[in-house]
């Protein structure tokens, strides 16, 4: 029988010459995204909150003092470096702790605060006079359970008494063992095993159940599934929480499945714009031709940082090839690598010890450099109808221009079908692609 393999559309590793899209392991691009994130995704919209009950008071907190934890927990948010509540836990951290407990739906894009939220909800529900498992938290894979207790593990730092334990495969405990430690965090089918069949924990103590990246979740084969079959474990008057930072109908169907009667909060993503960036296109012949422009242009600028999309591995690394040769210092980012590798690259390069990242698709959702000021589209970016792919072309440009800055983006048009693209692209977002001489840069300036 066949081994059901890695999760959704995940990036078949080996070909160079495999057009790597942004569709890529949902899990994957999730652990990435935390690897490489060290503060807040900046969100100014306005969080959206359906209550259960729609009289009861709505609480929304401006500061953490005013949520009352436990001292030893504001220390380890405190050194942490949290401030204040994020946008989403100004509403969610007062439903997650209130008493008697709430069930809530949580959804807002990665790097928002969820995880935060939710582990400070765990930790303070906890009685560490207890010696049983009280709160049970289950992820899309060991990676991402493994983040979430490293969270728990720092803001708990404090509060020591509180005690971890990872429910993934290869943790193996003897059979007939009762673990003490107050929080399990794992995946669905060692979470079932250990609760179901070996016992390790009694579901029926379970207090609070999390359910984080639902919709990686339910990406991920038999993983919805496994979640129901634990859920129907719990009591019924057991907290419940899901998150997710994506919500199309099939992760809502799967979350009212799983959550009954919650509260429901909702933060939009802050959408990325062109208003700040200044588009060209530069007419080129073929792959030479289009790296002496970019080298013409690249020289002309006093530029912090420029991030270079290829549609192809092959085409990324002869790319970064020629640059290095040129003596460029260059980052090369790709779908071959694994999750901890392309985070290493990333964090090199956002350290400023490459200037330029050359990358295919992998890399074009999340990333955000501050310094950033080019993006070069050495290859445009197509979809699978051969029309511009409209919504993966915001995601690489929109990353410069950033913060107030201005930003430059360049597309390489070396045939007649790419010109069809960029008037596809300016048709689409209604904005003026101008047309660049290389040999004569000084519309730049
Ligand atoms: P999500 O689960 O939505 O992806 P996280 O909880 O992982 O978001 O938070 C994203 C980043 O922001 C993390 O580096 C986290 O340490 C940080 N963070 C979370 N909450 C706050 C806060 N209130 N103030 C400052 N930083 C925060």
């Amino acid at each position: 029988s066949m081994v059901p393999g890695p999760a959704g559309g995940g990036v078949q590793r080996g070909s160079a010459d495999v057009i790597e899209t942004a569709d890529v392991d949902p899990a994957e691009q999730s652990l990435l995204n935390k690897l490489i994130r060290h503060n807040l995704v900046k969100n100014r919209n306005q969080v959206e909150v359906l209550q259960r009950d729609p009289n009861s008071p709505l609480f929304s907190v401006k500061t953490f003092e005013e949520l009352r934890l436990k001292p030893q927990l504001l220390q380890g948010v405190y050194t942490m470096g949290f401030n204040r509540p994020s946008r989403i836990q100004e509403n969610a951290l007062p439903m997650m702790l209130a008493e008697p407990p709430q069930n809530l739906i949580a959804q807002s894009q990665s790097g928002t605060g969820k995880t935060a939220a939710f582990s400070l909800a765990m930790l303070s529900h906890v009685n560490p006079a207890n010696k049983w498992t009280q709160c049970l938290c289950i992820a899309p894979t060991y990676e991402l359970a493994v983040q979430i207790g490293h969270v728990i593990e720092q803001m708990g730092k404090f509060y020591p008494e509180v005690k971890l334990a990872y429910a993934v495969r290869g943790n193996r405990l003897l059979r007939g063992t009762t673990i003490q430690e107050h929080i399990v965090i794992g995946t669905p089918g060692t979470v079932l095993d250990w609760g179901l069949k070996l016992k390790f924990f009694d579901p029926k103590k379970i207090r609070v159940f999390v359910l984080d990246e639902a919709d990686v979740m339910i990406a991920t084969q038999g993983h919805q599934d496994q979640s129901i079959r634990i859920q129907r474990l719990l009591p019924k008057d057991c907290q419940m929480l899901l998150l997710s930072a994506t919500f199309e109908d099939s992760v809502w169907s799967f979350a009212e499945r799983i959550i009954p009667d919650p509260n429901i909060i909702k933060l939009k993503r802050e959408e990325e714009t062109l208003d700040t960036i200044k588009q060209f296109y530069v007419v080129c012949k073929e792959k030479e031709d289009k790296f002496s422009a970019l080298c013409n242009i690249y020289g002309s600028l006093t530029i912090a940082q420029a991030m270079i999309f290829c549609q192809t591995r092959r085409m990324a690394s002869w790319l970064s090839g020629q640059l290095s040769s040129e003596g460029h210092q260059v980052a090369l980012l790709s779908g071959e690598m694994m999750v901890e590798q392309r985070a290493a690259v990333i964090e090199r390069f956002r350290e400023g010890k490459e200037k330029v990242l050359v990358t295919t698709n992998v890399c074009s959702r999340g990333i955000d450099v501050e310094q950033v000021s080019i993006v070069v589209n050495f290859d445009l970016p197509v979809g699978r109808d051969g029309n511009s792919d409209n919504e993966t072309y915001l995601h690489r440009i929109g990353r410069t221009g950033r913060f107030g800055k201005k930003g430059f983006a360049f597309n390489m048009v070396d045939s007649q079908e790419t010109m069809d693209l960029i008037h596809q692209i300016e048709l689409h977002f209604d904005r003026k692609i101008v047309k660049l001489d290389t040999d004569d840069l000084d519309e730049l300036e």
